[in-house]
């Protein structure tokens, strides 16, 4: 833990190796904000993961840490990728999981893009 109590960000995260080009991935989208792949594991028709290029573990870097330009070209990527993925008519979801108590597995901020088919309610 750091002095603010958040987790330090792990340069090891299998997310920023992903990054690095350590590990593979099936890659939907890059540019110089954000990295987008298919999830490994999907739970929808389409699961596409969003990752920042920037170092940041979860919403909090948006106002420690990460220029504002960053967070709009991150935003714009994720945007551009449901446009990509054929999305935008059918509408899909967006989410991201912060911390243990949403399940957080990757300690480097993502978001999921789902579509594909209708999606059911969210529950908490
Ligand atoms: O939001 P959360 O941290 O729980 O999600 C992590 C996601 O990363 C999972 O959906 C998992 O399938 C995906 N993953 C991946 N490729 C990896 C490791 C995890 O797509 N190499």
């Amino acid at each position: 833990m750091s002095i603010s109590g958040k987790p330090p960000y792990d340069p090891e995260n299998i997310f920023a190796r992903i990054l690095r080009g350590e590990i593979p991935c099936k890659r939907v989208h890059e540019d110089g904000h954000a990295l987008a792949f298919h999830d490994i594991a999907p739970q929808a028709p389409v699961h596409v993961l969003v990752i920042p290029k920037g170092e940041w573990c979860s919403a909090a870097d948006f106002h420690a840490g990460a220029e504002a330009e960053e967070v709009a070209g991150f935003w714009r990527a994720v945007a551009l990728v449901a446009r990509q993925l054929g999305l935008e008519e059918t509408g899909y979801r967006v989410l991201s999981n912060m911390g243990p108590d949403a399940g957080q597995e990757v300690g480097h901020f993502h978001v999921h893009i789902f579509g594909g088919r209708r999606l059911g309610r969210m529950v908490p």
